[in-house]
Protein backbone atom coordinates (compact mmCIF):
# COMPACT_ATOMS: atom_id res chain seq x y z
CA UNK A 1 0.00 0.00 0.00
CA UNK A 2 2.45 2.59 0.83
CA UNK A 3 4.74 1.71 -2.10
CA UNK A 4 2.04 2.32 -4.68
CA UNK A 5 1.35 5.61 -2.35
CA UNK A 6 4.78 6.65 -2.90
CA UNK A 7 5.03 5.91 -6.68
CA UNK A 8 1.31 7.62 -7.28
CA UNK A 9 2.78 10.60 -5.49
CA UNK A 10 6.35 10.49 -7.41
CA UNK A 11 4.29 10.35 -10.97
CA UNK A 12 1.74 13.22 -9.88
CA UNK A 13 5.01 15.42 -8.86
CA UNK A 14 6.84 14.60 -11.71
CA UNK A 15 3.48 15.57 -14.18
CA UNK A 16 2.61 19.06 -11.92
CA UNK A 17 4.46 21.56 -13.12
CA UNK A 18 2.37 23.43 -16.03
CA UNK A 19 4.46 22.21 -18.42
CA UNK A 20 5.60 18.48 -18.75
CA UNK A 21 9.11 18.90 -15.53
CA UNK A 22 11.36 20.39 -17.28
CA UNK A 23 10.97 19.90 -20.92
CA UNK A 24 10.63 23.78 -22.68
CA UNK A 25 8.70 22.40 -25.89
CA UNK A 26 8.14 25.82 -27.44
CA UNK A 27 11.14 27.58 -29.86
CA UNK A 28 10.67 31.48 -30.55
CA UNK A 29 13.69 32.57 -33.39
CA UNK A 30 14.21 36.19 -32.63
CA UNK A 31 17.06 38.38 -33.37
CA UNK A 32 18.29 38.45 -29.54
CA UNK A 33 18.56 34.66 -29.54
CA UNK A 34 16.69 31.45 -29.54
CA UNK A 35 13.52 31.38 -26.64
CA UNK A 36 13.24 27.91 -25.09
CA UNK A 37 9.94 28.11 -22.90
CA UNK A 38 6.51 26.17 -22.13
CA UNK A 39 3.15 26.99 -23.84
CA UNK A 40 2.12 28.83 -20.65
CA UNK A 41 4.66 31.28 -21.14
CA UNK A 42 3.89 32.45 -24.96
CA UNK A 43 2.68 35.53 -24.09
CA UNK A 44 5.19 36.23 -21.38
CA UNK A 45 8.11 35.71 -24.39
CA UNK A 46 6.18 37.73 -26.48
CA UNK A 47 6.56 40.58 -23.63
CA UNK A 48 10.12 39.84 -22.76
CA UNK A 49 10.68 40.16 -26.84
CA UNK A 50 8.94 43.41 -27.20
CA UNK A 51 11.03 44.55 -24.00
CA UNK A 52 14.54 43.70 -25.66
CA UNK A 53 13.55 45.41 -29.01
CA UNK A 54 12.80 48.69 -26.67
CA UNK A 55 15.79 48.83 -24.67
CA UNK A 56 18.78 46.44 -25.94
CA UNK A 57 19.70 48.48 -29.17
CA UNK A 58 20.18 51.40 -27.05
CA UNK A 59 22.25 49.69 -24.76
CA UNK A 60 24.39 47.90 -27.15
CA UNK A 61 24.64 51.58 -28.68
CA UNK A 62 25.75 52.81 -25.54
CA UNK A 63 28.41 50.19 -24.49
CA UNK A 64 29.91 49.98 -28.08
CA UNK A 65 29.30 46.19 -28.02
CA UNK A 66 27.38 43.77 -30.10
CA UNK A 67 25.67 40.65 -28.81
CA UNK A 68 27.37 37.24 -30.24
CA UNK A 69 25.02 35.31 -32.17
CA UNK A 70 23.02 31.82 -30.93
CA UNK A 71 22.44 33.17 -27.79
CA UNK A 72 20.07 30.52 -26.05
CA UNK A 73 17.35 32.14 -23.55
CA UNK A 74 15.76 29.06 -21.72
CA UNK A 75 12.21 30.55 -19.88
CA UNK A 76 11.53 28.33 -17.18
CA UNK A 77 7.76 27.97 -15.69
CA UNK A 78 8.42 28.10 -11.96
CA UNK A 79 11.33 28.68 -9.82
CA UNK A 80 12.01 24.98 -9.28
CA UNK A 81 12.40 24.22 -13.02
CA UNK A 82 14.86 26.73 -12.82
CA UNK A 83 16.82 25.53 -10.13
CA UNK A 84 16.85 22.03 -11.46
CA UNK A 85 18.09 22.83 -14.66
CA UNK A 86 20.52 25.68 -13.53
CA UNK A 87 23.80 25.79 -15.25
CA UNK A 88 25.56 26.97 -11.72
CA UNK A 89 23.46 24.95 -8.56
CA UNK A 90 25.17 27.17 -6.95
CA UNK A 91 23.30 30.15 -7.72
CA UNK A 92 19.95 27.75 -6.92
CA UNK A 93 17.17 30.40 -6.14
CA UNK A 94 18.19 33.22 -8.14
CA UNK A 95 15.78 34.99 -10.60
CA UNK A 96 18.44 34.43 -13.49
CA UNK A 97 21.68 33.28 -14.74
CA UNK A 98 23.84 33.52 -17.76
CA UNK A 99 27.29 32.21 -19.15
CA UNK A 100 28.92 30.82 -22.25
CA UNK A 101 25.93 32.53 -24.75
CA UNK A 102 22.99 30.96 -22.49
CA UNK A 103 20.72 33.24 -20.20
CA UNK A 104 18.54 31.04 -17.74
CA UNK A 105 15.47 32.94 -16.65
CA UNK A 106 12.23 31.99 -14.17
CA UNK A 107 9.36 32.93 -16.01
CA UNK A 108 8.46 36.54 -15.02
CA UNK A 109 4.53 35.21 -14.68
CA UNK A 110 6.20 32.65 -11.79
CA UNK A 111 6.78 33.50 -7.85
CA UNK A 112 10.31 34.50 -7.14
CA UNK A 113 12.07 35.24 -3.90
CA UNK A 114 11.96 38.45 -4.50
CA UNK A 115 8.63 39.58 -4.28
CA UNK A 116 8.06 43.48 -4.73
CA UNK A 117 9.24 43.49 -8.50
CA UNK A 118 6.61 44.56 -10.95
CA UNK A 119 5.75 42.87 -14.05
CA UNK A 120 7.80 45.16 -16.37
CA UNK A 121 10.74 44.62 -13.63
CA UNK A 122 11.05 41.31 -14.23
CA UNK A 123 11.08 41.61 -17.69
CA UNK A 124 14.29 43.65 -17.37
CA UNK A 125 16.01 40.71 -15.39
CA UNK A 126 16.41 39.49 -19.32
CA UNK A 127 18.62 42.63 -19.94
CA UNK A 128 20.30 42.35 -16.96
CA UNK A 129 21.56 38.94 -17.71
CA UNK A 130 21.64 40.51 -21.84
CA UNK A 131 24.22 43.10 -20.68
CA UNK A 132 26.28 40.46 -18.86
CA UNK A 133 26.63 38.40 -22.53
CA UNK A 134 27.25 41.54 -24.26
CA UNK A 135 29.73 41.90 -21.46
CA UNK A 136 31.39 38.23 -21.79
CA UNK A 137 32.85 38.98 -24.88
CA UNK A 138 35.56 41.29 -24.24
CA UNK A 139 38.64 40.48 -23.57
CA UNK A 140 39.89 41.22 -20.58
CA UNK A 141 37.36 40.88 -18.89
CA UNK A 142 36.54 44.22 -17.25
CA UNK A 143 36.46 44.00 -13.41
CA UNK A 144 33.74 42.67 -11.71
CA UNK A 145 32.17 45.67 -10.44
CA UNK A 146 31.98 47.37 -13.17
CA UNK A 147 30.25 44.85 -14.86
CA UNK A 148 27.64 44.05 -12.28
CA UNK A 149 27.33 47.99 -11.53
CA UNK A 150 26.28 48.12 -15.55
CA UNK A 151 23.86 45.10 -15.62
CA UNK A 152 21.90 46.76 -12.29
CA UNK A 153 21.98 49.97 -13.94
CA UNK A 154 20.56 49.59 -17.33
CA UNK A 155 18.37 46.94 -15.83
CA UNK A 156 16.85 47.92 -12.12
CA UNK A 157 17.69 51.59 -12.05
CA UNK A 158 14.60 52.55 -9.88
CA UNK A 159 14.56 49.49 -8.08
CA UNK A 160 18.46 50.18 -6.70
CA UNK A 161 17.73 53.59 -6.18
CA UNK A 162 15.19 53.08 -3.93
CA UNK A 163 17.56 50.31 -2.38
CA UNK A 164 20.36 53.01 -2.40
CA UNK A 165 17.61 55.36 -0.08
CA UNK A 166 16.76 53.36 2.32
CA UNK A 167 19.77 50.93 3.17
CA UNK A 168 23.03 52.64 2.70
CA UNK A 169 22.76 54.55 5.72
CA UNK A 170 21.95 51.74 7.65
CA UNK A 171 25.32 49.85 6.24
CA UNK A 172 26.86 52.94 7.10
CA UNK A 173 30.04 51.73 5.34
CA UNK A 174 30.88 53.03 1.35
CA UNK A 175 33.68 50.57 -0.01
CA UNK A 176 36.92 52.51 -1.80
CA UNK A 177 36.99 52.09 -5.58
CA UNK A 178 39.88 49.35 -4.93
CA UNK A 179 37.65 47.43 -2.73
CA UNK A 180 35.58 47.33 -4.97
CA UNK A 181 37.59 46.34 -7.47
CA UNK A 182 39.85 43.43 -5.34
CA UNK A 183 37.38 42.34 -2.64
CA UNK A 184 33.91 42.26 -4.44
CA UNK A 185 32.22 39.38 -2.60
CA UNK A 186 33.48 40.41 0.73
CA UNK A 187 31.47 43.60 0.77
CA UNK A 188 28.26 44.48 2.13
CA UNK A 189 25.80 45.08 -0.79
CA UNK A 190 28.19 44.93 -3.34
CA UNK A 191 25.69 44.91 -6.23
CA UNK A 192 24.43 48.19 -4.95
CA UNK A 193 27.59 49.86 -4.55
CA UNK A 194 28.76 48.91 -8.00
CA UNK A 195 24.85 50.06 -9.41
CA UNK A 196 25.81 53.41 -7.55
CA UNK A 197 29.27 53.88 -8.93
CA UNK A 198 28.26 53.55 -11.98
CA UNK A 199 25.33 56.02 -11.40
CA UNK A 200 27.90 58.22 -10.08
CA UNK A 201 30.39 57.91 -13.20
CA UNK A 202 27.76 58.39 -15.53
CA UNK A 203 26.32 61.48 -13.51
CA UNK A 204 29.66 62.73 -13.65
CA UNK A 205 31.21 62.46 -17.09
CA UNK A 206 28.27 60.76 -19.38
CA UNK A 207 27.42 57.89 -20.82
CA UNK A 208 30.57 58.22 -23.12
CA UNK A 209 32.48 57.19 -19.84
CA UNK A 210 31.22 53.48 -19.91
CA UNK A 211 32.14 52.03 -22.77
CA UNK A 212 35.70 53.72 -21.74
CA UNK A 213 35.97 51.76 -18.68
CA UNK A 214 35.03 48.18 -19.92
CA UNK A 215 37.67 48.19 -22.04
CA UNK A 216 40.18 50.76 -20.28
CA UNK A 217 39.33 50.05 -16.47
CA UNK A 218 43.01 51.14 -15.70
CA UNK A 219 40.91 54.52 -16.40
CA UNK A 220 39.23 54.01 -13.05
CA UNK A 221 42.80 54.39 -11.32
CA UNK A 222 42.34 58.12 -12.25
CA UNK A 223 38.85 58.16 -10.92
CA UNK A 224 40.11 57.95 -7.25
CA UNK A 225 38.28 57.73 -4.39
CA UNK A 226 36.96 61.33 -2.61
CA UNK A 227 34.32 62.05 -5.73
CA UNK A 228 33.17 58.75 -5.02
CA UNK A 229 32.81 58.76 -1.41
CA UNK A 230 31.62 62.20 -1.37
CA UNK A 231 28.93 61.65 -3.64
CA UNK A 232 27.69 58.36 -2.12
CA UNK A 233 27.91 60.59 1.60
CA UNK A 234 26.02 63.17 0.19
CA UNK A 235 23.42 61.68 -1.84
CA UNK A 236 22.30 58.71 0.91
CA UNK A 237 23.26 60.21 4.01
ZN1 LIG B 1 24.25 40.37 -12.65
Amino acid sequence: MNKIYIILLSILLTLQPGCRSQQLNFTQMSQYGIFHYCEQDTQAVKDLLQCCATVLPGIAGDLNLTAPENISIEIYPTQNDYNRNIMNPALQNSPAISGNGKIQLVSPLAKIKIDNLTYEERLLLLVHEYVHILIDGLDPEPPLFIDEGIACYYSSYQFYKSAAAQYVKQINFIPTTSQLKDHYHELPAPDLFSFLFIDYLVQQQGKQILPAVLTQPQLLDDILNTGWLEFVKQHYY
